[in-house]
């Protein structure tokens, strides 16, 4: 069983890389965003407290976004492993996550950084928002986005690090170099 953790700013392509691993490695993928993304669609309350976090480019709380992965977790498996995309963002997301997969007897195999320049990210996420639909894929949400992940995020790359399980990989290139570097990293996992 492998689950895995795909890591990285948005736009580093944590979404694109997931979608063809999962396909080769029939693994089930949980990507948060796309989670709350679908309730708020959906007109539930998850989804209006959702909205407001999103919008303003701020993480949803942890003790909510925990809930929330544990449930999603417990419908897809036991399951060959899972593509955790977007979670954890924070230390205390990553914490819960350790715990939820040991309680239910699995650990994560390893944790995937997609490393991509900063200049990069913000013209790729631009881009994006001229087809994604997304409302916080404009230019002021993108740099609030930027800013949480600095602060609140990316110190769960030293945390993976002391865990044993952090490997960075080169996220810019073609589509298919990234993912061949992504794949090398898994097949020796
Ligand atoms: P994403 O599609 O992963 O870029 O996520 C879009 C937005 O959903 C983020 O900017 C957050 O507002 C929210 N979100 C997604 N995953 C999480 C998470 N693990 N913790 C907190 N907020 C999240």
């Amino acid at each position: 069983m492998k689950n895995i953790v795909i890591f990285g700013a948005p736009g580093s392509g944590k979404g694109t890389q997931s979608a063809l691993l999962v396909e080769k490695y029939r693994l089930k993928h949980i990507s948060t965003g796309d989670v709350l993304r679908a309730e708020i669609k959906a007109g539930t309350e998850l989804g209006r407290t959702a909205k407001e976090y999103i919008d303003n480019g701020q993480l949803i709380p942890d003790g909510l976004m925990i809930d929330i992965l544990a449930g999603v977790y417990d419908g897809l498996c036991p399951c060959e492993g899972v593509i955790f995309d977007g979670f954890p963002r924070t230390i205390p997301q990553a914490e819960a996550l350790k715990r939820m997969l040991e309680e239910r007897g699995t650990s994560i195999s390893g944790m995937l950084e997609l490393d991509v320049p900063d200049e990069m990210l913000m013209e790729r996420l631009i881009n994006r928002g001229k087809t994604s639909g997304r409302a916080d894929d404009n230019e002021e949400t993108i740099g609030k986005r930027l800013n949480v992940y600095k602060s609140q995020t990316a110190p769960l790359i030293d945390w993976y690090e002391k865990e044993g399980l952090r490997h960075a990989v080169k996220g810019y290139g073609s589509l298919e170099e990234i993912n061949a570097a992504l794949c090398a990293v898994i097949d020796r996992l």
